[in-house]
């Protein structure tokens, strides 16, 4: 088992401490820091302006995370970038770049697969493998900032996994990518996606962060909801709604609803209905997204005019809403199809060797 500290998980304090044991002043520390979190250093061998023998300590003691470029694709319709990045244990993530008019966002993974079931999703099909590390997160905007030679400005942690089943990985890697000695994000420009864990939403409320906590609501009432996502069954809407209320009141950002919808499912004027009664009492905006069909499963999007006809009823009832643009369509856009690609390619390689 490999025993050595992820040193780029360490926020500044921590590395500072660590690095104190080994003898060496904080300002090190402070520039071993600025080498992994802005230079973006792919190893000790590149902070030149430290001595040879401190990295060479750091090299026996500390494991120095870096991501493999698998595969990239790019849209011919948008330019979004799709990356496949492969982790020293030889699993795969995912992770996106997409540029907008007022910057560059990424969309990172929170874990290698997921263990929330949602019916029409591409990550959670073989369920949770494991866990990211703070730094296998950060290594996703870093190798793309790097890649790509562009600034991110937006984060968003909507790629594969569920952030609030990996809850300290994720608050670590919240605050080294928020860090003024870091790549300094502004929390503002940090969105994190969760299916509906009430008690790590509630917990999130706490953390005096500035980030947008966006909820995966996807159906109104219990029932449709349960036939959609599992989680469901442990958390009612009405339990969601008051969480989304605490957190406006300890941090006073609005909310973001992720509303997927599925033709035939959830996408009627009823839905519509009861979608406004849910919103009104919030400070809050809806992102309606056309589900992303997956071949292993039946769901189709829902027509175009019944995707606006949706959209009007809402604003009507002043609703802020928006239809998420489609970006990289033509490039296995859903959560976790690249990686799923990938995974079924190897699955059948080694069929094709058994047989
Ligand atoms: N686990 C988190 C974040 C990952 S998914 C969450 O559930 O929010 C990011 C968003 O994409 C979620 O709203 C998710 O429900 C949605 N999503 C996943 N697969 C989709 C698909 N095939 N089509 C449309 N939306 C999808």
């Amino acid at each position: 088992m490999d025993e050595k500290k992820d040193i780029k998980s360490m926020n500044l304090k921590e590395l500072t401490e660590e690095l104190a044991s080994l003898g060496e002043k904080p300002f090190r520390a402070k520039q071993m820091y600025q080498w992994m979190h802005v230079k973006l250093a792919s190893g000790f061998d590149e902070m030149t302006n430290l001595p040879k023998s401190m990295r060479e300590a750091c090299e026996t003691k500390y494991t120095y995370t870096s991501l493999e470029t698998v595969e990239v694709q790019e849209s011919k319709l948008d330019g979004t970038k799709k990356f496949l990045f492969g982790l020293a244990d030889g699993n795969v993530v995912e992770s996106v770049w997409m540029q907008y008019k007022h910057g560059n966002s990424v969309c990172i993974s929170s874990q290698v697969g997921c263990r929330m079931g949602c019916r029409f999703c591409a990550s959670t099909l073989d369920g949770l493998e494991r866990n990211l590390l703070p730094s296998e997160m950060l290594d996703q905007i870093y190798s793309i900032q790097k890649l790509t030679g562009e600034r991110v400005s937006n984060v968003v942690v909507m790629g594969t996994g569920e952030p609030m089943d990996n809850y300290e990985n994720l608050l670590k890697f919240l605050h080294i990518l928020t860090d003024e000695n870091g790549l300094n994000i502004s929390q503002r420009n940090v969105t994190v996606s969760t299916c509906g864990i009430v008690p790590r939403m509630r917990q999130l409320a706490e953390e005096k962060l500035q980030i947008t906590l966006a909820l995966s609501l996807h159906a109104t009432t219990d029932e449709k909801r349960r036939k959609l996502m599992p989680v469901a069954n442990r958390y009612s809407i009405a339990e969601l709604m008051k969480a989304c209320e605490y957190y406006f009141d300890r941090t006073g950002r609005r909310i973001t609803f992720e509303y997927s919808l599925v033709g035939g499912v959830n996408d009627t004027d009823e839905d519509a209905a009861e979608l406004t009664a849910l919103a009104k009492p919030l400070c809050c905006h809806i992102n309606l997204i056309p589900v992303n069909p997956i071949k292993e499963r039946e769901f189709v999007q829902s027509e175009a005019s019944r995707i606006q006809a949706f959209k009007n009823k809402l604003e009507k009832n002043k609703i802020n809403v928006t239809i998420r643009r489609e970006m990289g369509r033509d490039i296995d856009g859903a959560c976790g199809q690249l990686r799923r690609k990938h995974t079924d390619a190897l699955r059948t390689l080694e069929e094709t060797a058994r047989a």
